[in-house]
Order: structure tokens, then sequence, then C-alpha cells
């Protein structure tokens, strides 16, 4: 742990055990916190609060450009971290150090430029303005998949806008999120802005959640935690930001570069082996092209190397555990009692280290909605294949009831391209685009997927509060 800018090793009595997913070892138990800890950490961040605030955007920036230096400089480290303890291959990994750097960079300059506004006045003694502040203490709450960049995705904009924080990580990755914090210490953060507790999740976040010093909860993570801790926000009134569940369809239009589609469906599906939000859960492909875009789909993705994301080459790492492993396979069972095909995988993958949680990638034709795969996010490098006859039908199949993060298309017309960027309903379209994520730009979702944005200029005003003030001259 990680407060009033010291680290703390000293052991509570409890612990956490953090397993290589791909070997199944532990590879080190650390000391958690609960209860005690999280008050403490608040506490930190109220009192730093108090200074941190009245600092200038250009002074919070310096902070945040060194952080991004040290970020740099630790590069190797932290992505080795990730690989060990979530398994991702090792260049993916150094790419989510890029990707988290240029949060704090992206941050950095935007402390800057907090605009605030005048208002023209009804009277002429009357002045109108509205300046924005920051917020306050900030829990930030964060999943296993991105263990570093979704750490500065919500903490630069929160410090570059003022506000302190109290991270709690995934207990599956408290490692990456140490180094991060390390970081941090070493850029000279000044003691309480950014705090870090680990330990229990339901314990740590009820004192967040209760916690009436706390004014801001971010979260990313499932639907059914988000919805519970925006419930347990409501007794504080608390300003929160969420990134919830997705299921993204991923459309192909006959008049796609169907070799461009096929590779963008295998990015967007078996990165991460698919434990993303924005992974692809559904592809709907025109009847016109089906059976040429699956059989190279499946080929493609039978090819890509599976293994432990240290070793050289490997592009698919194991799933982050057990139960993610069971989850991927009634999935595929389910999909088979339904008449699925599987066109490859539909497997486990025994390594040589055998008691790592892998999964082949696997492609399954003749999907239809009623597959619990069509419905439920798999988190896992599995993808049914629909067809479609025509625009209108698949735009109503792509649209989901409940989720609306990302969505996928493709297609070689402009008229098509502009049409389907209104239709779906989603937060975050890519046009034959596989990657459609950027620190200027907004992540986040519609519907249950999500509140607010995190990224580019959204993010940062996520975290301040606006403030009118009239002023009077007569
Ligand atoms: P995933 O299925 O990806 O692990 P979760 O929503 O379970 O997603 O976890 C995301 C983050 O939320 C993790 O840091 C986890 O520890 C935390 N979390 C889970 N349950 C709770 C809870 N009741 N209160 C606060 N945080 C929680």
């Amino acid at each position: 742990m990680y407060i009033n800018g010291e680290f703390r090793d000293t052991p509570t009595g409890k612990t956490i055990e953090v397993t290589n997913p791909a070997t199944g070892e532990v590879i080190k138990e650390i000391a958690a916190g609960g209860r005690e800890e999280t008050l403490e950490a608040v506490k930190a961040a109220k009192d730093a609060f108090a200074e941190w605030k009245w600092k200038t955007g250009r002074e919070r920036g310096q902070y945040l450009d060194a952080v991004a230096h040290k970020l740099r400089q630790n590069r190797a480290l932290l992505a080795e971290t990730i690989t060990k303890e979530m398994g991702k291959p090792l260049p993916d990994a150094q790419r989510e150090v890029d990707v988290a750097t240029d949060y704090v960079e992206w941050y950095a300059e935007e402390a800057k430029r907090v605009y605030g506004e005048t208002i023209p006045a009804s009277q002429q003694q009357k002045h109108l303005m509205v300046i924005h502040e920051p917020v306050g203490v900030t829990a930030a709450i964060t999943p296993w998949n991105f263990p570093v960049s979704m750490i500065t995705r919500k903490i630069a904009p929160a410090i570059a806008a003022g506000c302190t924080v109290v991270l709690k990580p995934a207990p599956s990755t408290p490692l990456s999120a140490i180094e991060v914090f390390r970081c941090f210490h070493e850029a000279k953060l000044p003691k309480g802005v950014a705090n870090l507790v680990i330990g229990p999740a339901e314990e740590i976040g009820a004192t967040l959640t209760q916690s009436p010093d706390v004014r801001k909860l971010t979260f990313t993570g499932s639907t059914e935690v988000g919805k519970k801790l925006i419930r347990d926000s409501a007794d504080s009134v608390k300003k929160i930001s969420m990134e919830l569940g997705g299921h993204a369809p991923f459309i192909v239009f006959e008049d796609a570069d169907l070799d461009a589609a096929v590779t963008g469906a295998l990015l967007t599906k078996f990165k991460n082996a698919g434990q993303t939000c924005i992974s692809t859960n559904r592809i709907y492909v025109s009847h016109l092209v089906a059976e040429e875009f699956g059989r190279k789909l499946a080929e493609r993705a039978s090819q890509l190397k599976i293994g432990n994301g240290m070793h050289e080459g490997v592009e698919i790492g194991p799933l982050i555990n057990e139960n993610a492993m069971k989850k991927v396979q009634s999935h595929v069972e389910d999909a088979v009692r339904q008449n699925g095909k599987v066109l490859c995988g539909g497997k486990p993958f025994v390594t040589e280290e055998k008691n790592g949680y892998f999964y082949e990638p696997t492609v399954i034709i003749h999907a239809h909605e009623q597959m619990r795969i069509a419905k439920e996010e798999t988190f896992g490098p599995v993808v049914p294949v629909f067809t479609f006859q025509d625009q209108e039908e698949v735009i109503q199949r792509a649209n989901h009831e409940r989720y609306g993060l990302a969505a996928y298309c493709y297609t070689g017309n402009l008229q098509r391209a502009f049409h389907m960027m209104k239709a779906l309903d989603y937060g975050i379209v890519g046009i034959n685009d596989p990657s459609p994520v950027a620190a200027q730009a907004p992540f986040g979702g519609f519907k249950e997927s999500g509140i607010g944005r995190e990224g580019g200029r959204s993010g940062i005003q996520e975290f301040l509060e606006e403030k009118f003030v009239s002023i009077n001259t007569s």
C-alpha cells in the first residue's frame, strides 16, 4: 500500500497471493489492508486536497510530466510485471505502458487548459461567470485486464483537475499498481495526492462509498459491481463515472475489404485473449461473403501462437483465472448444443508449463440469437459469426438491449459508413478501424455500459464542478 507518501509493507495480518495465470505459480504474497487503512488513505487525500486544489494547472502539469518521465524510464519493469501477473504477451504489455504514459502526458497538458466562461448578463451592473473547481477526494477502482493504463487513465485527469485520489486496484494485479505508485513517488508527487489501498474489494469498496469525504467515485469493471457501487454512492450523492461491460458487434458488409476486416476481427477479438470491454463479441457478416470470411478468420485464428506471454512470438496469453475458463467453456458448450459449428479451437490449450488457463482461439459459425454468447459478455477468445441479409436488419440486431460500449463496422461505401456511424447505439464506433481508442478522445458507453467518459477533453471534466459566480457592481 502507499498512504500519505509512504509505502507500507508492514503485515496487517491479512495477505493477498498474486498468481501468474500462465503457470499457476504464486509470484508473491503481499500485505493487504482493509477498512482502517482505507480511512487513513481517505484522510491523507483530504488533507492533501486542501493544498493541491490551490496549485496552478501549470504546476500540476509539471508533476504529471515527471510521472510520465518515470513511467517511460520504468517501461520494461512495468511491462514485465503486467505480463507476469495477468498474462498478456510482453509486446502488448509494453504497448499498454506506452498508452498509460500517453494519458499522463495528455493530462499534463490539459491541466493548463481548464477554461471557464463569462456569460452576458441581463443587467448592466451584473457580471456572470463560470469557473471550474476540482470535485475533491476521488475513489478509483480498477480492473485487472489493463492493470497499468486503467490506473493512469483515471488518476492523471483527476490530479490534473486538482483532485486527490485513493486507488483500489484489482486483487489479481496489485503488483502493477505498486509499480505505478513507485513512479508517482519517484516523481515526488506531494504526499497524500495519490494513495493506494490493496485488500478485500467489498470491505474497501464499502468504506470508500460510505465516506462522506469521498466526493467522486470512478470505476471500471463489470456492470453488476458498477450498479452496486452506484447504489452505494447514492447516500452521500457522490459524482460517479462508470466504465462497465460491453458486447461489441463487428459488422462486415459485402462491399468491405474482406482481408482488412479479417485482420480487424482478429485484433478486436483475440488481443488480450478477448478480455477487454471493447472486444468483439458478435460478428455479423453479409450472407454474400459470410462463407469466405468465416473460413479466412478461422484459418488465421488457428495460426495465432498461444503460450506464456514472456515467451518470444506468443500472441495469445492465458485467461485470468479458473472462473474465466469456466465461463468461456460454458459459452462454447451452449453454442454447440444449439447447433453452432466450431470452425477452429473450441477447447482448452495445454502448454508445457501445464497449469495455465489457456483457451484456443475459437470461431463458431451458424450462430443465432438464442445462444448465451449472443447476449452475455464472454471475456475470452471465442467469437460467434452471424449472417445477415440487409443493412436495416443488421443495425437492429447489432444494437444490444443493455450494452452500448463499442461497435465496429467494415464497409467500402462512404454513405453507408456515415449512416452506420449514426445508427449504431454505441459510445465508440470504429469504421474500418479496429482500435478506436486514443488518449485525446472520449471513451465510454451508452446504456448499461456506463456513465461519463475517460480520455480527451471530457475526461478531465468528470473531475470538475462548475461554479457559477454572479458579481453585482452597483
Ligand atoms: P472483473 O469481472 O473484471 O474482475 P469486477 O467488476 O469484479 O470485474 O472487478 C473490477 C474491480 O472492482 C476490481 O478492482 C474488484 O476488486 C472491484 N470490486 C469487485 N467487487 C467490489 C465491491 N463490492 N466493491 C468495490 N469494488 C469491488
